[in-house]
């Protein structure tokens, strides 16, 4: 028979033992909440730069950490070139790390199938966490693509305990599923959205492409009180080019065309091919008369030398350029319209162009 007083102790124990599990149970509902709430913001991002935010700042934050940094192996460059194309350059995301190759990067990748945590040596850790600084331990998250090691999520604790080898990974190996898997959706978006934006004759930008710029260089302009020129160009009789050497021939013709213009343009500028045989450039913060001397610089380089097509053959190809600028005002909300109408302007100031003879620059009439 139990004494009273051991009924008691037991039942005291028992109690507390209930109290533990069910605050334990507590802990690990608000962990499972937040990590539904991190995964679902992950899943939300729709394109790169997003993601990259969502991964380095929205984790550290959330997990109170350190430091967070993302390593991706990109060999053929192509995620670089995305993360340029969508208007954000790599070197602008101090935490990711792009690298050709993970070998010798960090010991780890050899075999980094489940997330690896442990003490953060900076002899290992440096070149997978550059700028990181008073971090004592690390969780590296393996990212995969079809089975592949293509990086990690590096969390950064500056307490020794909070990584070690005994923490269960579960949790941490959940997110690199579902972040490997964001990476390749983003990835596979942007790679669509390029294609998308790519004209397949000159790999030029096309019309798509340029709509959808013009309304952003119309808002920076606006906001920066600045101008935007247009420079509308046109093959002149390119029809005769088609109806003499063929089509092939004037297809190698525009190809030859967009090279000679993209060589005289600036990074900063945007061009792209409107249709046809007309191409756009426009020109953001810039003056008419040095883009009237722009436009000089590609009809100079158009006409000075004939154009070799693909059976060896030379022609002569000129074209005609018109230009039209606009300064958008506070009061200007609808940039479509206003967009459509710069466009419109400088196509009239291209028609003035080829009604006075063709070969040659006009800017609109005030
Ligand atoms: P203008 O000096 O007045 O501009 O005369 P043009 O002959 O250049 O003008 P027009 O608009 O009559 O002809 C444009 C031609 O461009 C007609 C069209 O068949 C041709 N064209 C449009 N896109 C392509 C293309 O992708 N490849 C080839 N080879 N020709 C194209
Ligand atoms: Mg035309
Ligand atoms: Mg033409």
């Amino acid at each position: 028979m139990q004494s009273k007083e051991e009924t008691g102790a037991q039942l005291k124990a028992a109690r507390r033992r209930l109290d533990e599990l069910t605050a334990e149970v507590a802990r690990n509902d608000d962990k499972l909440r937040r990590t539904q709430q991190r995964e679902l913001c992950l899943l939300q991002a729709e394109d790169l730069e997003s993601l990259l935010n969502v991964l380095v700042d929205g984790l550290r934050l959330s997990y109170g950490l350190e430091y967070v940094s993302v390593v991706l192996c990109d060999p053929d460059h192509d995620i670089r070139h995305l993360l340029l194309a969508s208007g954000a350059a790599a070197e602008g995301f101090p935490n990711l790390v792009m690298v050709e190759s993970l070998t010798g990067l960090a010991p780890q990748y050899i075999a980094l199938h489940q997330p690896w945590l442990g003490a953060y040596a900076g002899c290992d850790h440096q070149m997978i966490c550059p700028g990181a600084v008073g971090v004592k331990s690390i969780a590296m998250i393996p990212l995969t693509h079809r089975g592949k090691l293509i990086g990690s999520i590096n969390l950064c604790s500056g307490d020794a305990q909070r990584f070690t080898r005994d923490h269960a990974s579960d949790f941490l190996a959940h997110l690199g599923i579902i972040a490997s898997f964001c990476v390749e959706n983003v990835v596979n978006r942007a790679r669509l959205l390029r294609s998308g934006f790519t004209d397949v004759l000159t790999g030029w930008h096309n019309r798509r492409y340029l709509t959808v710029r013009l309304s952003e260089e119309l808002a920076r302009a606006r906001r920066d009180q600045s101008g935007l020129v247009c420079l509308m160009l046109d093959v002149d009789y390119f029809k005769r080019v088609n109806d003499t050497w063929g089509h092939a021939a004037g297809d190698a013709v525009l190809r030859e065309l967009a090279q000679r213009i993209e060589s005289q343009v600036r990074a900063s500028d945007v061009a792209a091919r409107f249709g046809g045989e007309e191409f756009i450039v426009l020109l953001p913060n810039t003056e008419v008369a040095s883009a009237k001397l722009l436009a000089e610089r590609i009809r100079n380089a158009i006409s000075e030398a004939g154009i070799e097509l693909p059976d060896g053959k030379k022609v002569a190809v000129t074209v005609s350029i018109g230009i039209a600028e606009v300064h958008p005002g506070p009061g200007d909300k609808d940039l479509k319209t206003l967009g459509d109408s710069l466009i419109a302007r400088a196509d009239v100031a291209l028609y003035a162009a080829k009604s006075a003879g063709r070969d040659r620059v006009m800017v609109e009439a005030a």
